[in-house]
């Protein structure tokens, strides 16, 4: 399956959480926030062939508008978007769910609630957007952070 394979990618490639992330992780629910790992990447999904990429943007479908992407522990950052606070918190709501509901049954419901032409206001994504307001209200860290409200809305 694809997104098990991105998932194990990511945790082969990528960075634990320091100690503030892994608060932060605790804080939005994850349950064992030393598992995730995060990835930096120029694109989301990081890799499509040069065909497929090409195609989907000339359709207006270029991945250019992800900047994150959780796949259960295995978190995608993208670069431009790697130090903010509110999209991590987002990504860990996401992964928060996995471990409540299982892997393929979050899957499931997710992809389910975009092509039901939910998304982004689906039931899954809406929760991530309102544990992630909720943890940067109570907990505010001193920096400038421009990206929340657009990370807000991934
Ligand atoms: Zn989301």
């Amino acid at each position: 399956m694809w997104v098990r394979r991105q998932e194990k990618m990511i945790l082969r490639k990528g960075a634990p959480l320091d100690d503030a992330q892994i608060a932060d992780a605790r804080r939005i629910g994850v349950v064992y926030p030393e598992r995730v790992r995060t990835l930096v990447v120029k694109t989301i999904p990081p890799r499509l062939s040069r065909p497929i990429a090409a195609l989907a943007a000339r359709l207006g479908l270029a991945p250019s508008s992800t900047i994150g992407m959780a796949l259960g522990y295995g978190i995608f950052l993208r670069a431009d978007f790697a130090a903010s606070r509110a999209l991590l918190l987002h990504e860990l709501a996401h992964t928060a769910q996995y471990e409540r509901l299982g892997f393929r049954p979050f899957l499931a419901q997710y992809l389910h609630e975009c092509l039901a032409g939910g998304y982004p206001n689906g039931a899954l994504e809406r929760e991530a957007q309102r544990l992630a307001t909720e943890v940067v209200h109570r907990s505010p860290v001193n920096s400038c952070d421009k990206t929340a409200g657009r990370a807000a809305r991934d």
